[in-house]
């Protein structure tokens, strides 16, 4: 029970205003220990609940504690703008009865605008790390007196090559606040940042094995590109569902299915990273309001993408690894909903699976679709190790 935190009133209240009946693993476990003043190393995917995780124990601290009129009190560093847009959100209703300001700092949007914002003082920021780093320069913005600092999706700062200026905006940073690091899986990359933490507690919830229940996991054979787009249309022609998200691995891939789809009667739209931000947030909205319901997507653009009620996720092109695959299908089948998760693999592909499969353990559940029969039938012969045998070499003429 939400009551058993411990949290103030007005929070419980926002709580059971967005509808959450019960905490969820990760709100159980580490809500407490922030609440406890303790750096928190939390092991968590999207979809975990754990961006009310950090978000409660901040706004907490902020109701019991009014601390000092000026200044950041929090600091939410993240990967990407749509993300730092959705925490904000977040925020935002979670605070929705207690008066505190938040404010989201991110690239592509006017420095003026974000300098106003900033002397409005919101006591929590929402930021992407190169952005803010530049209004630290500036003198725009101190952390002298930030209380605490959460470092979301830690995987994807490291990927995303922002670990340099993490790591120069955390030198600007009160040290004696608390540090909350969140990551849906700890490559060696994130080490450099976990360095930051004091004495941590570690916070383990498997989510993305227990999400992976909700979600029914297929693959279905391909030949190449057209037969991947015929069996695309064939899926979203003849699956049910509310919405479907696209992955494909290139951006050009992403623009050109979209296409093909709208001129098959789909209603989609695109996302990738060289779509300007306006365009990225019309183009979200339009999804979440219904308006499209089919979104082709590559990995970095569909990050953090929190729309309610996404039910199909296709791997057009399957996932370039595990961690990318568990974000990937971790899109669907959200709190408790049932999802469903289709990866097309070709010829060159099956090596990736297999080697996806053994890394989350897990087995991708063979289909066919009749109406559309393939050459490729998986590989001729498996080794020991659940790779494909190499070609064997031609025999040469006698
Ligand atoms: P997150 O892992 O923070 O991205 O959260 C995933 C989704 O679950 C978001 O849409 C949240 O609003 C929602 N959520 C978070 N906590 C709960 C909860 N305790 N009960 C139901 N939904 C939740």
């Amino acid at each position: 029970m939400f009551s058993d935190l411990l949290l103030d009133q007005r929070l419980l209240k926002s709580v059971d205003k967005m509808g959450f009946e019960q905490p969820t693993p990760v709100q159980e476990q580490a809500i407490p220990l922030a609440m406890a003043g303790r750096d928190l190393l939390v092991n968590a995917a999207t979809g975990s609940g754990k961006t009310a995780a950090f978000l409660l124990p901040i706004l907490q601290r902020m109701i019991t504690d009014a601390g000092p009129k000026q200044g950041t009190r929090a600091l939410v560093l993240v990967p990407t703008r749509e993300l730092a847009r959705q925490i904000g959100k977040e925020c935002e209703k979670l605070a929705s009865y207690c008066g505190i300001k938040v404010g989201v700092i991110t690239g592509g949007q006017e420095f003026k605008v974000q300098r106003a914002l900033l002397r409005k003082d919101p006591q929590i920021v929402i930021a992407t790390p190169g952005r803010t780093l530049e209004l630290v320069k500036e003198g725009s913005t101190l952390f002298t007196r930030l209380e605490v600092l959460v470092l979301d999706e830690a995987d994807r700062l490291f990927e995303m090559g922002f670990v340099d200026d993490v790591l120069a905006i955390i030198a600007t940073c009160n040290p004696a606040r608390q540090t909350l690091l969140l990551s849906a899986t700890l490559p060696a990359g994130v080490r450099r940042l976990m360095q930051v933490l004091i004495d941590p507690v570690r916070v383990m919830v498997n989510e993305a094995r227990e999400q992976h229940e909700s979600i029914r996991q297929q693959y279905i054979l391909a030949d190449d590109e057209k037969h991947k787009e015929k069996l695309l249309l064939w899926l979203l022609e003849n699956e049910t569902f509310e919405r479907a998200l696209v992955f494909t691995n290139t951006r050009d891939q992403a623009t050109h299915l979209s296409g093909v789809m709208r001129y098959r009667g789909q209603r989609s739209g695109y996302l990738h990273g060289e779509v300007k931000q306006d365009v990225r947030n019309s183009t979200i909205t339009a999804f979440r309001d219904g308006k499209i319901n089919v979104l082709l997507a590559s990995d970095v653009a569909s990050r953090g993408l929190d729309v309610k009620g996404i039910d199909l996720v296709v791997n057009f092109d399957m996932a370039r690894k595990g961690d990318d695959y568990v974000h990937r299908i971790g899109r669907t089948g959200r709190a408790g909903e049932q999802g469903l998760a289709v990866s097309l693999i070709g010829p060159l592909e099956w090596n990736l699976k297999a080697s996806i499969e053994r890394y989350l353990r897990v087995t991708l559940e063979p289909r066919k679709v009749k109406e559309l029969p393939g050459n490729y039938k998986g590989p001729k012969k498996l080794k020991a190790s659940g790779k494909a045998a190499a070609p064997s070499k031609r025999k040469k003429k006698e």
